[in-house]
């Protein structure tokens, strides 16, 4: 656990939307660095949360936006890939709730630690921790939450090596986790390029009405096809730099991203490209690069650590 509680209350203008009946996604403008989305899904007398927050005032926060909603703490917390901005709060639910996961997310969060907040140690992380999920499955598992179907969908290698999407059929609800992203530069550096293009097109398949993506506002499907469009455009550029003989590096700066130019994050360019470049040259999907030394490329990239809000 971490010290240095945090001084000051959220500067959140974080909120929840009912996107369909019963069924809340929790947005944490602007979506950038570790200001991700949860979802809360409640049925007949209980209620399941899909991931939490980064930092102990954020969790917090959804806590309390929970408890506006419903007046029982989540019985089911699903976290939908290990990275710390969706993991860390689960301390906060794990007194009444059940964490679940993919098997590998569960390994994945006991490898990674609390690495992330040394990423960026200016953030007022608070009382975070690493609070493992307790029940794993390998690609798929059903909840039934006070009588709403949940389906937990794993589709393979996309964001991470272990994303899982929740799918509500009924209500044609779908959050993806980080497989897409609104608004927001996708980022596959421990995940997958092609992968994720492909688990895309599953997703579309679903014919979700709404899309809650890990990152930015609310959507419908066609947040899919653009984060894919932005993925394909990935690929095209590294193929070009592979003939070009040019590094990723050189690769970004001289990439013209044309409609995806705007998109918040937009140094993730630099990792998304360096995996799409080992994906030409025969890597096979989420196989392991260099963390670091690719995250102090893309620094290198922006000018300065990019900026973290949580
Ligand atoms: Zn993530």
């Amino acid at each position: 656990m971490r010290s240095a509680p945090p001084a000051t209350p959220p500067d959140s203008d974080a909120r929840m939307y009912e996107v369909a009946d019963g069924v809340f996604a929790y947005v944490q403008p602007d979506g950038g660095w570790c200001l991700n989305n949860a979802g809360l899904i409640v049925g007949d007398g209980e209620c399941a949360l899909v991931d939490t927050a980064a930092t102990e005032t954020r969790a917090l926060a959804l806590r309390e936006a929970v408890g506006r909603i419903s007046s029982t703490a989540p019985r089911y917390l699903v976290n939908t890939h290990p990275h710390g901005d969706h993991t860390f709060g689960n301390g906060f639910f794990a007194a009444e709730a059940v964490l679940i996961a993919h098997e590998a997310t569960r390994s994945e969060m006991d490898k990674a630690g609390l690495h992330l907040t040394g990423l960026w140690p200016d953030v007022r992380w608070g009382a975070v921790g690493v609070r493992l999920p307790t029940i794993t499955f390998p690609d798929r598992m059903t909840l039934h939450v006070g009588g709403v179907r949940v389906e937990l969908l794993h589709l393979g290698v996309a964001h991470t090596t272990n994303d899982t999407v929740v799918w509500l059929p009924e209500q044609r609800v779908l959050f993806t986790g980080d497989v897409a992203m609104s608004g927001v530069a996708p980022f596959c550096l421990t995940g997958s390029v092609s992968g994720s293009i492909a688990v895309l097109g599953l997703l579309r398949d679903l014919d979700p009405t709404v899309v809650v993506t890990g990152h930015g506002p609310t959507s419908g499907p066609q947040v899919l096809d653009e984060t894919a469009g932005y993925l394909r455009t990935v690929q095209r550029l590294a193929a070009e730099g592979i003939t070009a003989g040019r590094s990723p590096l050189e690769t970004a700066r001289s990439a013209d991203l044309d409609a995806y130019a705007d998109l918040l994050d937009g140094e993730r360019l630099v990792p998304n490209l360096h995996r799409a470049y080992a994906e030409l040259l025969g890597d096979a999907p989420g196989h392991p690069l260099d963390v670091e030394t690719l995250f102090g490329e893309m620094v290198e990239f922006h000018g300065r650590l990019p900026r973290c809000r949580a």
